[in-house]
């Protein structure tokens, strides 16, 4: 009925940032997840076609529903809160225990204080 690999792209990311929020995301929460596309992306004016768009494919057809369930919250925006990176200043939604650039784990000084 279907030969199980090509069931498991979760999404069309409209950037590379994107798809890769979402990856990082996903990694977060236990699932694991390769982009696709990504190199196209690089070559921006020499690629005619507009079908590079970076893809999110699952790796395990197990966290397909799981994967669909974080989906919907990401599209969404339901992120509790963000920290910025020590590092990179990069800023990250609460549910990411590693900074998605450079791959960090927030110290206490990235939150905002609280008194
Ligand atoms: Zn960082």
């Amino acid at each position: 009925m279907t030969d199980g690999l090509g069931k498991l792209k979760l999404f069309t990311a409209g950037d590379i940032i994107e798809a890769h929020l979402l990856q990082a995301f996903l990694r977060s929460q236990g699932v694991d997840a390769v982009i696709k596309n990504e190199s196209l992306q690089t070559g921006l004016g020499e690629l005619p076609f507009v079908e590079s768009w970076p893809e999110v494919w699952l790796i395990q057809a197990r966290d397909w529903d799981k994967a669909h369930q974080l989906l919907a919250g990401f599209i969404s925006g339901e992120t509790i809160g963000e920290w910025s990176c020590p590092v990179c200043g990069e800023r990250n939604p609460d549910t990411f225990e590693l900074c998605w650039v450079c791959a960090k784990v927030p110290t206490d000084e990235a939150y905002e204080f609280r008194a």
